[in-house]
């Protein structure tokens, strides 16, 4: 059983060598008798998550009431998709497809399964439960929604927008008749349109009522062949998007993306992005605050100066958490699947192929080498 195993506490960003492959030859493929309600699962595809660099820090991090720092030469855990090959649980039998948290491993014995959720829906592709139809398609799904109540028309700034959440949160908001807005960058991965590389699989969809346009799975973490800007307009539906890293200046560019201001800023960075965004927002706006990825591998957060704005433009800021929101997982399965399989909802992965690579994978969300939802595929189906 192949296993990536946390050797170093990461300090700042999370590097490759903190981590170790390791084989461990004596796992047995059943559950023990010992386990009441244990299964033993086959991992298919693993999700590299920002939020696991706070549980490879040793620091205290305010996440750790949440969630349960890893602990030396233990096996890395996280969201994944697999199989069940042996169960003692009375919710789950021998060839169920799961999702939930499951170990970054060949196989998992996962003691508790009560947070795995059963994959009834198999006419998507299985990746698809790390993203879109996992954890960060309800966290989209929830910020968006619940957290900023869209209208027809309203003005939506998204940032990290071709993110897993991010280009979800764009695609809902288009939905509900919003002009949306995303930023992304890193211009080294921007070779303009879309060019076939080894190992890619390009997917055509019909997108949006009236277009239709390709999609590029990239099957290697090295070969990055899209321009953000290009992936969130032509691609994914956006009105308009821009590559932050280009910008002289954030708030010059959101006066030009935004000349009457933003009602919704979905913000899923933090740090200089936000403080310009609160120059920019429109009296009563709001903003879901989903994430800071900007700030989570430094020593000293960067300082806000902008603040006032929420005062005198009678924001509304708040902080959510996907589990706020796990009893509208349903609910939410019913407003995407349909839409996806309509084929007016797409979803861009980045898969890395092999256990292997998964410390890679993670590392390069915090240097933004991802071009989409970044995937691990362990086995295939
Ligand atoms: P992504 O797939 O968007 O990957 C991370 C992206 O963040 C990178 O590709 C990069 O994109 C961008 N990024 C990395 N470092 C920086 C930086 N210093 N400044 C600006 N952008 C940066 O990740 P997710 O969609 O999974 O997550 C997006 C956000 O949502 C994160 O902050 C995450 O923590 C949060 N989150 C919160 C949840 C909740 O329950 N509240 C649940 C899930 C996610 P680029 O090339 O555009 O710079």
């Amino acid at each position: 059983n192949k296993q990536v195993v946390l050797k170093n506490y990461a300090t700042g960003f999370v590097k490759d060598s903190d981590f170790i492959i390791k084989t461990d030859s004596t796992m047995s493929l059943k559950v023990p008798e010992s386990s009441s309600k244990g299964v033993l699962v086959k991992n298919f595809y693993l999700s590299c998550d920002p939020y696991l660099s706070f549980l490879l820090q040793k620091s205290d991090s305010s996440l750790e009431a949440q969630f349960s720092r890893f602990s030396l030469g233990s096996t890395i855990n996280g969201f994944g998709v697999a199989k069940v090959v042996d169960s003692r649980h009375p919710k789950f039998e021998k060839g169920d497809l799961v999702w939930g948290i499951t170990g970054w491993e060949e196989y998992s014995l996962i003691a508790e399964p009560d947070s795995l959720f059963k994959i009834e829906h198999t006419d998507v592709p299985l990746s698809h439960y790390t993203g879109l139809l996992g954890m960060p398609g309800l966290t989209a799904y929830g910020g968006l929604f619940e957290v900023c109540n869209p209208k027809k028309g309203e003005k939506v700034f998204v940032s990290a927008a071709s993110g897993a959440v991010g280009q979800l949160v764009g695609q809902f908001a288009k939905l509900t008749g919003c002009h949306v807005v995303g930023s992304a960058g890193s211009r080294e991965k921007c070779t303009h349109g879309s060019v076939l590389q080894n190992g890619h699989v390009l997917l055509s969809f019909h997108v949006w009522p009236l277009a239709s346009f390709s999609v590029e799975i990239a099957f290697s973490i090295s070969s990055i062949t899209q321009d953000p800007v290009d992936l969130l307009k032509n691609k994914l539906g956006f009105d308009d998007a821009f590559n932050y890293k280009e910008e002289q200046g954030l708030d010059a560019a959101l006066k030009r993306y935004f000349p009457e201001g933003i009602d919704i800023y979905f913000e899923n960075v933090g740090g200089k992005m936000l403080d310009a965004v609160l120059l920019n927002m429109r009296m009563h706006g709001r903003i879901a605050v989903c994430g800071l990825i900007s700030q989570y591998n430094l020593e000293k957060p960067e300082g806000l100066y902008n603040v006032a704005s929420i005062l005198f433009k009678r924001l509304r800021v708040e902080g959510f958490a996907v589990f706020d929101y796990l009893h509208l997982y349903p609910k939410f399965l019913d407003l995407v699947l349909p839409q996806i399989r309509a084929k007016k909802i797409t979803y861009v992965e980045d898969i890395a192929e092999g256990l292997e690579n998964g410390p890679a994978a993670l590392v390069g969300l915090f240097s933004g080498r991802n071009v989409g939802k970044q995937v691990v595929l362990v086995a295939r189906e």
